[in-house]
């Protein structure tokens, strides 16, 4: 028999968030069981509505949304987003330069794909939110991972970044704010991180699908405003600040040296319309959600529901025994530390399988987000406040016994 076998080009890709332990609680839902979903960042499910005015101009607007769109997205969404990233203070914008996609997950694969030629190297945080990773590997690239450092912050090690770049590297990859540590980087980080990327010519990737998502009044400062010598891609889109994950709507800009970028351009254009459009429907959201409030706004004050969830969920890990975590500043992940040794730990994976299966609650395991020590998970804080107290005690009970192997 000769077996249909996928694509050597899948052989380096993994997408943890929906890997084994995601299909073991599928399984054990099948059986009957109430799962506790700290697994994965999807408001809607738990009682988080997107913002009535943008649900309201979708319905509206069905009927005008029957045809494809121009493969960009259509121009008063993109001015939309043109206006949004104006008021951030990123000059030099125009609507051509943005491209619209079905969630910015498409995007970040066709951003990728457009840049990289088989063994460029891009320089991706450790840990990451996966589909960097995967995307860069599924492009023909190579993933440098660089390290962010849970004794600052969780903010990026810069000479570490340094250390990597070679010949072969094409771009930085910042995810700010976080998934999965909750961080928010100072202006003075990404600064030096521009400083680099100006040095060695270097496109800067800059991930702020949660910059509404802001707590202690934090300040975030959206990368591309630091520079004009650099090539900046911005991304984001509406699963997060607006609550819409299902509606698949996503966004990219490129600002800064366009100059250098006419080719690159070229690609993202090539490859937007090889899929016709994004989703019609939900490119009409943008014009609404980025000129609205948003209703994350007051959810991230310490007494919104969000405020409130991070609090419990932060303090309740901090106090069970071998369990430490940085308290996040943005979106809504925390990415504890647990004691390998005290629980002779080996394997992170098993130990939230282990977990899900005597507690059913989902978590997921640290090394699915490229870290690479077996000593970290991450913790969804989107259930509501009363079902998060008693999972984090869950923990605390589960821990109070639990030896691997
Ligand atoms: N980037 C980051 C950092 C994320 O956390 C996510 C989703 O969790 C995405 C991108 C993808 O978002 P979507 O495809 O829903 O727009």
């Amino acid at each position: 028999m000769i077996m249909i076998l996928k694509s050597e080009r899948l052989n380096n890709v993994s997408y943890d968030l929906r890997g084994p332990v995601y299909e073991k609680a599928k399984e054990l839902e099948q059986q009957g069981h109430y799962i506790t979903k700290l697994n994965i960042g999807n408001p809607a499910p738990f009682g988080f509505d997107a913002p009535p005015a943008m649900v309201q101009y979708i319905i509206d607007n069905m009927h005008l949304a029957q045809g494809y769109s121009d493969h960009k997205g259509l121009l008063s969404s993109r001015e939309a987003v043109k206006r949004y990233y104006e008021k951030k203070g990123i000059a030099n914008i125009h609507v051509d330069d943005i491209f619209l996609g079905n969630g910015l997950s498409e995007l970040i694969m066709q951003s990728v794909q457009t840049l990289l030629n088989d063994g460029d190297e891009m320089l991706v945080p450790s840990p990451d939110y996966p589909l960097w990773t995967a995307a860069v590997r599924f492009a023909g690239g190579k993933a440098v991972h660089y390290l962010c450092d849970e004794e600052s912050e969780w903010f990026p090690d810069v000479a570490d970044i340094r250390s990597k770049i070679n010949s072969r590297t094409k771009a930085i990859v910042i995810i700010n704010p976080n998934n999965p540590t909750g961080a928010v980087y100072s202006k003075e980080l990404l600064q030096e991180i521009v400083q680099l990327a100006e040095e060695h010519n270097l496109v800067i990737f800059s991930d702020e699908i949660y910059d509404k998502i802001l707590y202690d009044e934090v300040e975030f400062t959206s990368t591309a405003t630091l520079s004009d010598k650099v090539v900046f891609v911005t991304l984001s889109g509406l699963s997060k600040n607006y609550l819409a994950a299902g509606y698949r709507a996503g966004w990219i800009m490129v600002s800064g040296a366009k100059h250098k970028a006419t080719s690159y351009l070229e690609g993202l254009n090539l490859l937007a319309s090889l899929r016709v459009c994004s989703n019609v429907p939900a490119q009409f959201a943008l014009q609404v959600a980025l000129e609205g409030p948003t209703t994350v706004d007051s959810m991230v004050l310490p007494t919104g529901r969000l405020g409130q969830q991070r609090t419990i969920c932060y303090e309740k890990l901090s106090a069970i025994p071998g369990i430490s975590c940085v308290k996040p500043k943005g979106a809504f992940y925390l990415f504890p530390k647990i004691d390998v040794k005290k629980f002779n730990i080996q394997s992170d994976q098993q130990f939230v399988l282990d977990f899900l299966e005597a507690h059913q609650v989902l978590l997921v395991h640290g090394s699915g987000f490229n870290w690479k020590q077996p000593d970290h998970f991450r913790v969804v804080y989107l259930p509501g406040a009363e079902e998060l107290s008693q999972t984090m005690d869950k923990l605390a009970l589960f821990l109070s016994t639990y030896q691997q192997g």
